[in-house]
């Protein structure tokens, strides 16, 4: 668990009431787990492959190392957090919502509360670094003062102050994903999922990644990544866990 200060949204009222949400860091760590999956299953056509019969609380200020091998339900789990996908039984609460129930602007409001970052960046090409991270922003309501007031601590977190007004492909790999860590965490989310963020990346960018994930799990938010590096997995002093065949179980420190 983290000793830092804990995000959680202080008001959650109806999107269209409050445009710009502001997440800020709460006093004490609510009692509440930020995620509970409970029986939760996802199989998809008649492969029997997905996910199958999952039960887990992840607590508030967790970091939590998701491993596999590939198509074991890696990802799956991640859109099931995130509401991309819906479960077929059991249920899913994401900072105390049942998100596979909502729907539109309630599921748009949840959606705020979680940052996302990919392997492959998924950055706009023909935006800057620092229009892709604004336009989440912009999507939101929020106005010019709020944006920069915003786009410049999440700029500078990532290490991107001088490189706001690169177009991605001028960009490596590591700048990339850094530009959508930057973008995924603007908005200050309590829970923030990677899908294997260092999957592309050379070692020395990977670990600027990794580094960066610890630096905002220290800040007080809740990291869930999926990954392949074994290294990490060993060296990581939180919660381990392993997919196979779309079935959860503890990640032995001595594999
Ligand atoms: P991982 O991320 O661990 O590689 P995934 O979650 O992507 O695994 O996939 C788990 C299993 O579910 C795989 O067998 C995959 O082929 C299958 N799968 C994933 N998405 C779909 C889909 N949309 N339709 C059918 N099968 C899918």
């Amino acid at each position: 668990m983290a000793s830092g200060p804990q995000f959680r949204a202080i008001h959650r009222p109806p999107p269209r009431d409050r445009p710009c949400p502001v997440f800020q860091p709460a006093a004490e760590f609510a009692p509440d787990p930020i995620v509970r999956l409970q029986d939760a299953t996802k199989i998809y056509g008649r492969s029997h492959r997905g996910l199958l019969g999952i039960n887990l609380d992840i607590r508030r200020g967790e970091f939590v190392l998701i491993t596999g091998p590939s198509g074991a339900g890696k990802s799956t789990f991640l859109k099931i957090l995130y509401g991309e996908e819906t479960l077929d039984r059991g249920q899913a609460i994401i900072d105390g919502e049942n998100i596979s129930k909502l729907r539109g602007d309630r599921l748009a409001y949840l959606r705020r509360r979680i940052g996302i970052i990919f392997q492959d960046y998924r950055l706009i090409p023909r935006r800057t670094v620092a229009e892709n991270i604004s336009l989440v922003l912009m999507a939101r309501g929020c106005n010019r003062a709020e944006i920069q007031r915003r786009l410049l601590p999440a700029l500078k977190l990532v290490g991107l102050l001088d490189k706001a007004d690169r177009y991605p492909e001028q960009l490596s790999g590591g700048e990339q994903q850094r530009a959508s860590i930057a973008r995924a965490i603007v908005g200050t989310p309590p829970l923030i999922l990677a899908d294997e963020p260092t999957g592309n990346l050379d070692g020395r960018n990977a670990r600027q990644i990794i580094e960066i994930l610890q630096k905002l799990n220290r800040f007080g938010a809740t990291v869930i990544v999926t990954t392949h590096d074994e290294l990490w997995v060993r060296r990581n002093q939180g919660m381990a866990l392993e997919l196979r065949d779309g079935r959860l179980q503890p990640r032995s420190p001595f594999q």
